[in-house]
């Protein structure tokens, strides 16, 4: 067993630490406040690589896999889960298409992203389906042609303003309320399509400067060609978020790690009754218990990863992945609270980024699946025997 990283990706590591840094640090906090979408991080992530760092080098990226862009994400939601979530965004909504998606999908489609011509996003969710997405009620029927004709309204989607192509799931099936999970179909729907509108932008408390908002179809018609997979292939969703589990679990390793660091910092500085804060035992038992918890998240979170680029993201694997997405962001939301209360009113206020962190880590346990989603998945496994320790 080998709990090390190889020699590349420990150079990736290294690398983005030093981006992360030098270049999103600084950042944070402005596009925390003004809500503007970080173009030029943007770009600086283009020209470093890593917008294709999840993507095949026979379609322009650098084939680093999940684990690669795992471990580039941990770097960068040390100092902004806004500057992460760019990065998520290489993999969700490409996630279907490069599971089950044709060669000329891949090219046409998931090479944009690598080399950063075209962003993309994903649209699962609608307001009255969340974590129910069997309650979609988008629809797609045939258009005659051998193509459909897509209405519906998704939402939250997150990425949806900057986006040149969504990953859309609709339900198939002549009847709409059907739960069957061969009544979903994938499509590749591109921006800039007649029918295809950004609607309203969300009011968020945290990950700001990256939008998350409505996407409206109106009649939109889409070629055969851009099924992903089987019609019927809903399938396809779970496969999708499953092998994103320790994607989304790296955002709240990386913000736990954050906070730890700068909380511990700070307690160091700070003077207390002759002391200083970190002298007293309080306190350093809570950094021991969140440092702990940490690296039981990154492991749990590596292992997924390392399971997910061996495409074991099917049944038998859901639990482990699970875990590490459900423990990683439950972490990230003790972490940013306990720091917060090591810093005092300073973590309170703005001049420090613990509110920040406090406000982002909240999204985490909500997205791609709630910890409730994910722990009902977990107990499923143990039921199920898929992890059994007999
Ligand atoms: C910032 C942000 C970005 C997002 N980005 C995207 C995106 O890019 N694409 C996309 O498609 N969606 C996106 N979402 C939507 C997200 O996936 C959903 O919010 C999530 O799946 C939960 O759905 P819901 O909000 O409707 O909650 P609900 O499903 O209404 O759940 C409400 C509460 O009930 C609990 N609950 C529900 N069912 C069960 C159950 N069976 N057992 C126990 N408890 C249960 C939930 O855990 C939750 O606490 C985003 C959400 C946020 C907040």
């Amino acid at each position: 067993m080998d709990f090390g990283l190889s020699d590349e990706l420990v150079a990736l590591r290294d690398t983005v630490r030093r981006i992360a840094q030098d270049k999103v640090k600084p950042r944070a906090r402005e596009i925390d406040e003004t809500n503007e979408y970080p173009q030029d991080l943007f770009e600086l992530f283009r020209d470093a690589g890593l917008l294709g760092l999840v993507i095949p080098t026979e379609y322009g990226g650098s084939g680093a896999g999940i684990l690669g862009l795992t471990i580039a994400i941990e770097e960068v939601a040390k100092y902004s889960n806004a500057a992460a979530l760019m990065l998520l965004l290489t993999r969700l909504p490409t996630g279907p298409v490069l599971i089950a998606g044709s060669h000329e999908q891949k090219r046409q489609y998931v090479a944009p992203i690598a080399d950063g011509s075209q962003r993309a996003a994903f649209g699962l969710s609608e307001p009255q389906a969340g974590s129910d997405v069997m309650g979609m009620r988008t629809r797609a029927v045939p258009d005659g042609d051998g193509g459909w004709v897509l209405n519906g309204t998704k939402c939250w989607m997150s990425g949806v303003v900057q986006a040149d192509w969504y990953c859309v799931f609709a339900k198939t099936s002549e009847d709409p309320s059907e739960r069957r999970h061969d009544s979903v179909t994938c499509f590749v729907v591109e921006r800039s399509w007649d029918g295809v509108e950004v609607g309203g932008t969300d009011r968020k408390m945290g990950v700001r400067g990256v939008d998350t908002g409505e996407l409206l179809l109106h009649d939109v018609r889409v070629p055969a060609s851009n099924v992903v997979g089987e019609v019927g292939g809903f399938r396809l969703a779970m496969l999708g978020l499953n092998s994103m589990r320790p994607v989304v679990a790296a955002r709240g390793i990386g913000l736990a790690e954050g906070a730890l660091m700068y909380a511990t910092e700070y307690v160091q500085e700070r003077a207390a009754f002759g002391k200083t804060v970190a002298d007293f035992q309080g306190i350093q038992w809570q950094i021991a218990e969140l440092a702990t918890e940490i690296e039981a998240a990154r492991l749990l979170t590596y292992r997924a990863a390392a399971l997910a680029d061996e495409a074991k993201f099917t049944k038998q694997w859901v639990p482990f992945l699970s875990m590490a997405k459900y423990y990683a962001t439950e972490v990230a939301v003790k972490a940013s609270n306990v720091c917060l209360q090591m810093l005092g009113a300073a973590g309170y206020m703005k001049d420090h980024p613990m509110e920040l962190y406090y406000r982002d880590a909240k999204q985490l346990t909500i997205v791609e699946g709630t910890s409730q989603i994910q722990m009902g998945l977990i107990a499923r496994g143990v039921l199920d025997r898929d992890l059994w320790w007999g």
